[in-house]
């Protein structure tokens, strides 16, 4: 960052210098144009001024600083999210790069868990577990190679290994947390300073719950403790082919409810597989749906049988056995698999959460939508594709891939509609930003955000992190 020269404009630069040093403050307009995306392709306000620091005191500070002069203070991770909930809202904001912020603190094995910096990126941290023979349970967003830990909790991010562990929320046991007005507090057993972090839930209510999915608006993850498990070498997976997606989503319900998979990928039809692994189902002319299938356990034997329920239950729902290329791609290349997509152009997403039953319904909705704007004859592609998570719900992604930007405002249409469609067939995004946020805010419960509004206002009186999120985009 301080390769090009700071203008020195914005009116806390030089408080800001002061708590970080001269190379971790920049209101260039070139840096801040690199911080005012994500991988979205939506636009708001452009930070005032971006700060990198480098420890909780200096978070604390620069906290404190903004909440005395009620200057807007934006946490940000990777910056790799796909809704605008990093971007600003509001002008001259402070935005908190915390990637410096990327120690492995602690690695208890006592009570398996690790404590992590909020900026460390999931990649990484899989990697540095590994070679401490452990894996986690939830293994980060398919971006996990630059969206961090503090990022994904904080968006309810969902992903690699959510079939068997569920989102990435679940894997917390407890947060260092910089509250609006400078303290900190430690969830979890964390409330006793002579105690390990070994449990979520302990004395008092659940207050790690309160700053998961928070969107940055209630303070600022400094550390972020997760559960850890052994590692486990046995891995085995399967692929199976059905007829039509009703055989298939039934199959999938089925693996699922009795949670036999670490991850269980559906591709709702034909066109989807043929665009992420192109000619995978040239000699299957029947084939209409598949899912791919991930076994990972520490017992030979164990992960064996576990694949042969999962072929069991896929053959009695009329599948074929594809053998075992897309699964088998999908997890070796953990982290790199879906970047290439990119190549078919920018992605306008559909994420959401929904029943396992509901998908053949939302998908019939989608196919109409897709044949109205005869969007494949136009040169947008999609992929439609659903992730097992937890017992028996599941992921929706419905992506469009309009190739360029004459297509982007046809692309734009019909996705609009297919976002209407997911919640009124019952869908719940899971991150919201730019992307939901009208949408979930029109069919939020008066109570809920009300109850969710008491909480923001006593702990953030002035009203300074991330003030305008959950107030709707108009
Ligand atoms: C190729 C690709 C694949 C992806 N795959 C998935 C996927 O499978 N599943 C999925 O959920 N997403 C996916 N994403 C989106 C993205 O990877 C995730 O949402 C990721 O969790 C974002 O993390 P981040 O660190 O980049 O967060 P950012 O985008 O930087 O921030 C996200 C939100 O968290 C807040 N925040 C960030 N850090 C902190 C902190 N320390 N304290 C408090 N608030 C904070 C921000 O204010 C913002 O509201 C993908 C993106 C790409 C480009």
């Amino acid at each position: 960052m301080s390769i090009v020269k700071a203008a020195g404009d914005h009116p806390l630069y030089q408080q800001l210098v002061d708590i970080v040093g001269e190379k971790k403050v920049s209101d260039n307009q070139v840096i801040i144009s690199s911080y005012s995306k994500d991988a979205s392709h939506l636009q708001a306000e452009r930070p005032g001024i971006v700060v990198m620091p480098g420890s909780v005191e200096e978070v604390q500070d620069i906290v404190r600083l903004c909440n005395n002069t009620k200057t807007p203070i934006i946490p940000a991770g990777g910056r790799n999210g796909i809704c605008g909930s990093c971007l600003p809202r509001v002008e001259g904001a402070v935005m908190l790069d915390m990637v410096n912020m990327d120690e492995v603190v602690n690695l208890d094995e006592d009570v398996m868990t690790v404590t992590v910096g909020a900026g460390l990126r999931w990649a990484e941290l899989i990697h540095r577990l590994h070679e401490k023979g452990y894996k986690l349970g939830f293994r980060g967003p398919y971006g996990g190679n630059v969206g961090t830990v503090g990022g994904s909790t904080s968006i309810n991010s969902i992903g690699y290994a959510a079939s068997k562990f569920g989102p990435s929320d679940e894997g917390v046991v407890s947060l260092e947390v910089v509250l609006p007005n400078g303290d900190v507090i430690h969830t979890g057993t964390g409330w006793n300073k002579d105690a390990k972090l070994f449990g979520r839930y302990s004395s008092y209510n659940d207050m790690t719950g309160i700053f998961l999915g928070d969107h940055g608006t209630l303070g600022v993850k400094t550390k972020v403790t997760l559960k850890i498990y052994p590692a486990a070498e046995h891995k085995l997976y399967g692929d199976f082919g059905f007829e039509n997606l009703q055989k298939a989503t039934d199959a999938f319900l089925e693996v699922q409810k009795r949670g036999l998979t670490e991850e269980l990928n559906l591709l709702a039809d034909r066109q989807s597989t043929d665009t992420f692994f192109p000619g995978f189902l040239d000699s299957h002319p029947e084939i209409h749906a598949m899912f791919a299938s991930v076994v990972q356990e520490s017992d030979e034997q164990l992960a064996k049988r576990k694949m042969e329920i999962v072929r069991e239950i896929a053959l009695n729902h009329g599948g074929k056995d594809l053998g075992n290329f897309a699964s088998q791609m999908h997890w070796g290349e953990m982290f790199n698999l879906v970047q290439p997509l990119y190549n078919n152009g920018f992605w306008l997403n559909t994420c959401h959460l929904r029943p396992i039953p509901t998908i053949p319904k939302m998908m019939e909705q989608m196919w109409n939508i897709f044949e109205k704007y005869d969007l494949l004859d136009k040169g947008i592609k999609w992929i439609a594709s659903c992730l097992g998570a937890e017992r028996t719900y599941a992921t929706g992604w419905v992506t469009l891939f309009p190739p360029n930007e004459e297509k982007m405002e046809l692309g734009l249409e019909a996705w609009n509609e297919m976002l209407d469609v997911i919640m009124d067939t019952g869908g719940c995004p899971y991150w919201n930003g730019l992307l939901w946020e009208d949408r979930v805010l029109e069919n939020t419960e008066k109570p809920f955000i009300e109850t969710y509004w008491k909480v923001k206002n006593a702990i953030d009186p002035n009203g300074i992190m991330a003030p305008h999120v959950f107030r709707g985009t108009d």
